[in-house]
């Protein structure tokens, strides 16, 4: 849910209105039909697991650092007005539930030696093998064919293609499992212009060259709306009963970000880019603060922008403002260009980024070269060997590879390699775990206040309110109901808290977190649980990575990155932000590096 820094509640941030039609489903999301309708137990339901412990007294397990009291007062009438109206009969029928997304058995055979061993019954021969089927995995094999070359394999360890930018599908509407949205890019990205160019998202250019967007895949207004007790208002900043004092910081900041946004570094670039290792040396030392501390040392304290500012961390990045490193904070506004000083776009589908996902697959034309449901249980980096299991036949099979991309995440490769072959420290790397889960509603989700947005955001609470997967559909087509995607993110301060987190995201069986998201939802909606149809829960335990202070320009992401033998790693973990297009940057840029260690002179497509 993106959120522009000038994202006031009168200046909504998506600047262009448009009606859009429902894309269809995706062969991914089809062929990820839910576990549904049987909400069977889980094992852990099964063997009685734990229910999900009272929260944690961490400032993290709680609700961002904004007071309700400052700002309660004016919402108290519209509360008792909503919750008397849901006090009326109801009869609701329970919704089915189900799990969607990886298996967490499945991931966790790799740490548990659990594959089948033995002999391989065949060896397989190619020149480059992609580990991977994520963006950056895809990225790689659309890039391999825009230059002609086909000599390559694509194994993912899931049955569908995507990896955090999935879809599922519930009968009212396709839905996103994880990523589901892209600002629309700097113009100086030309490569991922370049992309959505031949999936008919930039559809031409303006007068001034500017790229011109499919008004379908721009999100229509209202875009975002937050809520204080229960009443709704426009945009991402409680801005009501706001002070002079805070008035004044609110201007303050953007203030400093639009002369960040002006100022080029010595080296002529820009101070924030994508891909994060293009940006200008000027202000890497930024990386080293907290966001928070930097803020502090502005002298933004205001309650009521710090709780906005906490909330893009937490959306981007599953961090506090605390635990994020000022660099990667500023970069989430200025990279792409600060909205107000460019026709920025918010580029979303019903399913999310599996849009994406689904035209870089066509774009990249797979066929037999693509083995999903193909674990990587081991890899000699040195002689270029990859041993894989099938996960349905538990056939086993080696391939030989001139060059292993790695566009799996980081934390995976250690447990495929040889022992002490990784350089890098075991836990170098933290990442933020996610709950998310799409409802379909009998009805449109209501509320007093400002109308129903693509993005619902409540100030309290643990989660990040919901996103309306069919919110730019025709009502007039697609009649009554609506299907929302609601985020939670499980911020940690410190390795032992996000294991925590961990636990408990895994722990929770079916039934808890059905329980857990039905609460959410009537926390903003107290008349919800009646409209309440089908859900699907999605547990991401190493969801994204965490740019904490250090990071980004430290050692352990160079090593993250570095070639081991003929193995490159390319995901968007490496790149240390959790971004649609450092993945895309990472899978084409690691392609191409490829071509050239098989003597192919293929210019790069990405810009400097
Ligand atoms: C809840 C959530 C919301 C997000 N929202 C957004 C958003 O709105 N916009 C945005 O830009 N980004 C968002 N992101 C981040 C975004 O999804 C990622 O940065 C990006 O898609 C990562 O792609 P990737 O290919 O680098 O890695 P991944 O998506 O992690 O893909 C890696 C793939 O490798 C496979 N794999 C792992 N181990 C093996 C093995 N041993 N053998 C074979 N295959 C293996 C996995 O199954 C997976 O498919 C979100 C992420 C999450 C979790």
């Amino acid at each position: 849910m993106p959120q522009g820094p000038c994202a006031k509640a009168h200046a909504p941030k998506a600047s262009q209105k448009a009606k859009a039609q429902i894309p269809k489903a995706s062969p991914q999301a089809q062929a990820g039909a839910p576990r549904e309708p049987a909400p069977k137990a889980s094992p852990e339901a099964q063997a009685g697991a734990p229910r999900e412990p009272a929260p944690k007294a961490s400032p993290d397990a709680h609700a961002p650092p904004l007071s309700r009291r400052t700002l309660l007062t004016a919402a108290t009438a519209a509360t008792a007005a909503v919750t008397a109206a849901a006090c009326g009969p109801s009869t609701p029928t329970p919704p089915t539930a189900a799990f969607l997304g990886p298996d967490p058995a499945q991931a966790h055979r790799l740490r548990d030696g659990g594959w089948p061993q033995g002999p391989v019954s065949r060896d397989i021969r190619t020149q480059i093998a992609i580990v991977g089927g994520g963006v950056a995995g895809l990225a790689a094999a659309w890039r391999l064919r825009l230059a002609g070359h086909d000599d390559f394999q694509l194994l993912e360890l899931e049955p569908e293609l995507g990896g955090t930018a999935r879809g599922g599908q519930l009968p009212r509407s396709p839905h996103p499992l994880g990523a589901h949205y892209l600002p629309s890019p700097h113009p100086e990205c030309q490569a991922l212009e370049r992309l959505l160019a031949e999936l008919g998202i930039i559809v031409g250019r303006d007068a001034q060259g500017r790229a011109e967007y499919l008004p379908s895949a721009i999100v229509a207004a209202p875009t975002e709306r937050h809520q204080v007790g229960l009443l709704w208002r426009e945009g991402l900043y409680p801005d009501d009963g706001e002070t002079p004092e805070e008035a004044e910081q609110w201007a303050r900041w953007r203030a400093h970000l639009q002369a960040l946004d002006r100022r080029r570094g010595a080296d002529g670039r820009r101070l924030f880019r994508l891909p994060v290792a293009h940006s200008s040396n000027e202000l890497r030392h930024l990386d080293t603060l907290s966001f928070a501390t930097y803020l502090d040392k502005l002298g933004l304290t205001s309650e009521r922008l710090r709780w906005a500012i906490d909330y893009a961390c937490r959306d981007d990045y599953g961090c506090t403002t605390a635990q994020t490193s000022a660099f990667a904070g500023l970069h989430h506004f200025l990279a792409r260009g600060l909205e107000d000083s460019r026709e920025g776009h918010t580029l979303t589908w019903p399913e999310g980024n599996a849009r994406l996902v689904r035209g870089l697959a066509e774009r990249a034309e797979l066929g037999d070269r693509l083995s999903l449901a193909t674990a990587v249980t081991a890899i000699d980096p040195d002689a270029g060997h990859l041993e894989i299991c099938r996960l349905t036949t538990r056939e086993r099979a080696r391939i030989h590879a001139d060059a292993i991309l790695w566009a799996a995440p980081r934390f995976v490769l250690p447990r495929v390699l040889p022992p002490g072959r990784d350089p890098l420290p075991h836990g170098a790397l933290g990442y933020a775990p996610w709950l998310v889960a799409s409802v379909e509603l009998r009805t449109r989700p209501r509320g007093v206040g400002a109308p129903l947005a693509w993005d619902n955001v409540p100030i309290a609470g643990r989660g990040l309110g919901y996103v309306l997967a069919t919110h730019t559909e025709d009502r007039g087509l697609h009649g009554a109901g609506a299907v929302v995607t609601y985020y939670e993110p499980m911020p940690g301060a410190d390795a032992a808290e996000l294991a925590a987190q961990r636990s408990r995201l895994l722990a929770g069986d079916l039934e808890h977190w059905q329980g857990h998201v039905r609460d959410a939802l009537t926390a903003m909606h107290p008349d919800i649980a009646r409209e309440l149809v089908r859900i699907h829960i999605t547990r991401w335990g190493h969801a994204m990575i965490r740019p904490v202070p250090g990071l980004l320009f430290g050692p352990a992401l160079t090593r993250a990155r570095a070639a081991i033998g003929r193995v490159q790693p390319c995901a968007a973990d490496v790149a240390g932000l959790p971004l649609f297009e450092e993945a895309f940057y990472g899978g084409v840029l690691a392609a191409e590096a490829a071509l050239r260690q098989l003597g192919r002179d293929e210019p790069s497509i990405v810009e400097a």
